[in-house]
Parts: structure tokens; sequence; C-alpha cells
């Protein structure tokens, strides 16, 4: 999608500090971090949200998950949150799937 900032991060138009990237996601530390770690895992292919995703996206979904396992595998992280807001009532900025991997300090529950 050309105006979609993620899209422009994952085609190297934009910068970001990249940690991760294979076939379906790319992984890149977030602009504004709100923990010691705040990662964002990206799909490679644009969809808005998890709403929109369909049964074509089955893989690319689990690919996401496992991707945020391995990265926190990779840095000796073994609590963390995993964050996917879904639509701007429920504070989704960015039009294009994505989890908040976040780590290094205590997490509240519920989420605020
Ligand atoms: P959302 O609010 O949609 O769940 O999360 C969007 C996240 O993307 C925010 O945490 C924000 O800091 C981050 N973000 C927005 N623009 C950029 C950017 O250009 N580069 C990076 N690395 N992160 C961004
Ligand atoms: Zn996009």
């Amino acid at each position: 999608m050309t105006d979609c900032i993620f899209c422009k991060i994952i085609s190297g138009e934009v910068k970001s500090q990249i940690i991760y990237e294979d076939d379906f996601c790319v992984a890149f530390k977030d602009l504004n971090p709100q923990a010691p770690t705040h990662i964002l895992i990206v799909p490679k292919k644009h969809i808005e949200n998890i709403a929109a995703a369909g049964e074509d996206d089955a893989l690319v979904l689990g690919k996401l998950q496992l991707a945020a396992a391995k990265i926190a595998k990779e840095n000796n992280i073994k609590d963390f949150r995993l964050v996917a807001n879904n639509g701007k009532g429920a504070g989704q900025s960015v039009m294009h799937l994505h989890y908040h991997l976040m780590a290094g300090r205590r997490f509240l529950w519920p989420a605020g």
C-alpha cells in the first residue's frame, strides 16, 4: 500500500531499526518505546488489522506469533506482553496489522 508507513518501512523507503525478518514478517524497534524492549512485528502483506484478516491469512497470523517467540528467545526474554490493538477505539493508530512485543518492566492487568 503506497500511503502506509509500515509498508514503507518493509520496503526500505523509510528507515527503521529492523531486528528480524523472514518470508512473512519484519520486526523493528518502536519509534516511541513504552517499555525497555518494545518491538513491532508486522506482516509483509498489508492487512489492516486482525479483524480484516481472512482465512487466507491464517499462515501469516501464525508466523507473526512464532516470530514473537523467536525474537524473545534470541533476546533472552522470558516474560513479555504481546498486544495487537484492533481499531481506532482500541488504540490502533497505524492501519497495518502489528503486534507490540513489550518486555523489561512490570505490566498491569487488566491492560489500561
Ligand atoms: P498502534 O497505536 O497502532 O497500536 O501502534 C503503532 C505504533 O507504531 C506506535 O507504538 C508508534 O510509536 C509506532 N510507530 C509509528 N510510526 C512509526 C515509525 O515511523 N517507525 C517506527 N519504528 N514506529 C512507528
Ligand atoms: Zn501497510
